[in-house]
């Protein structure tokens, strides 16, 4: 039996018959039709394991056939084919991973027999999914009861939000430049739950501000180690310009702006425990930059004032972007990792994190590229002259202990 079964749609023959020709002699069983609806048919009844997809047809386009596989379930690996420019087969592909396709390449016309041969072989080793018969989803597994306002009260009070820190560095030499707080809820039962899962919910239940408040002296927690602020017992041995300019970024939400006593208190303990302002960063995303223009305007520029450093996050995405940039006294732009993570594979990407990078410095800006997965995308970022990285390819969010050791393993001579 061929474990490979190739459904092609394609309104021009001659490409058709080519893909076909290329995956029969690569050993796979094809089927390939000029037509939407038979197309439907075969994959209702024939049910390939890939499929060879044109975006441009006549009858319907391919983002509607792959919207139609979406709503049918499809599991089948999707080969996207076609002679539209690169800007909007990246569109196509996004949208199709947006459906929740597996869409495995692309191939843009005129491709070679090798190119069609690498996606349909380069799986042959992994094993095949059972197609899926199309029909009724598979039953959801069990759904946890929704978290409650006395969930996250009991949390606070028993101090299940835990934090995290990632440390960003110098694109040019891999310096130490700092950590962002990242916090994550550790619940007795439901195990780690990640901010993106309880962050908005405390911000419509009001917690916000008492969960930022304990990630805030969690924070002071790891500055004492760092050997920041005065008399500080230091547990870690950082070179004195490294540590001088060390700086700690805490997400800072939109319901927290209008918060003044709560930047009083920082303030205030920055005072307490000669701890600079300028060793830390709020990051604001637009959105919550945007709630009370002028409210956040006021704190903003005070917490300037102060010496506070303010960061523009996952800069790119929203709507406002450029207006909150311009308006709002920010000293650091943060490069959404969404461009920054697709930088290697996507001219569009590169093109944006340059944009952003020149624009930031432009502004007089700190720029700083998250989600950074790979020694090429440092590179880049290096050869387009973005400040600072932050991601997975130089290191995950750490917890305190596990901060001192990677802090300790440093070389910072030859980061100098
Ligand atoms: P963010 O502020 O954009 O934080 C960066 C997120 O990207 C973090 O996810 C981090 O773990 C992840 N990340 C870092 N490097 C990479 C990489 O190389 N690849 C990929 N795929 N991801 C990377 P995390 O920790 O799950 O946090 C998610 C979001 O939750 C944060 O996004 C932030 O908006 C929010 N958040 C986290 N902690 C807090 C907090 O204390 N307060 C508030 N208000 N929001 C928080
Ligand atoms: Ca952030
Ligand atoms: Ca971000």
């Amino acid at each position: 039996m061929t474990a490979k079964r190739l459904l092609i749609l394609d309104d021009d023959p001659m490409t058709g018959q080519t893909i076909q020709r290329i995956a029969e002699f690569a050993g796979v069983d094809v089927r390939f039709t000029l037509e939407p609806g038979e197309f439907f048919k075969l994959f209702d009844t024939w049910q390939p394991t890939h499929i060879a997809l044109d975006l441009v047809m006549p009858e319907m386009d391919g983002v509607q056939v792959m919207g139609r596989l979406a709503g049918l379930n499809c599991q089948a690996k999707i080969i996207i084919t076609s002679g539209v420019g690169g800007r909007i087969l990246d569109a196509a592909g996004r949208s199709a991973a947006e459906h929740g396709l597996n869409i495995v390449g692309v191939l843009a016309k005129p491709f070679s027999p090798a190119n069609l041969r690498e996606l349909l072989i380069d799986d042959s080793d992994s094993p095949q999914p059972s197609p899926q018969p199309p029909g009724p989803s598979p039953r959801l597994p069990f759904q946890p009861a929704p978290l409650t306002a006395e969930d996250i009260e009991l949390a606070l009070l028993q101090q299940e939000f835990q934090v995290v820190y990632q440390p960003k560095v110098a694109c040019k030499n891999g310096a130490l430049a700092g950590f962002e707080a990242l916090v994550r809820w550790h619940h007795p039962s439901r195990g780690i739950i990640s901010p993106m899962d309880f962050i908005p919910l405390a911000e419509r239940l009001g917690f916000i501000d008492d969960i930022t408040e304990q990630v805030i002296n969690h924070a002071l927690g790891l500055m004492a180690i760092l050997g920041l602020g005065e008399g500080f017992c230091s547990g870690v041995e950082l070179p004195p310009d490294i540590r001088s300019d060390l700086k700690l970024a805490i997400n800072i939400s939109a319901k927290t702006i209008s918060n003044v006593s709560l930047f009083d208190h920082i303030a205030q303990n920055c005072g307490d425990f000669g701890i600079d302002p300028h060793q830390f960063i709020f990051e604001l995303t637009e959105t919550s930059a945007m709630d009370d223009p002028v409210a956040s305007l006021d704190l903003l520029t005070r917490l300037r004032i102060q010496g506070f450093h303010l960061s523009i996050d996952d800069f790119g995405t929203g709507f406002s972007s450029m207006l909150q940039l311009v308006r709002l006294p920010f000293s650091e732009i943060k490069v959404d990792k969404s461009f920054v993570m697709t930088a290697m594979q996507s001219q569009e990407s590169r093109t944006v994190v340059k944009f952003i990078v020149d624009l930031g410095h432009s502004l007089g800006l700190t720029c700083t590229a998250e989600g950074v997965e790979d020694a090429k995308t440092l590179l880049y970022l290096k050869e387009v002259g973005c400040d600072l990285a932050q991601g997975y390819h130089i290191a995950r969010p750490m917890t305190v202990e596990a901060i001192k050791t990677w802090v300790a393993q440093q070389n910072f001579r030859e980061s100098l």
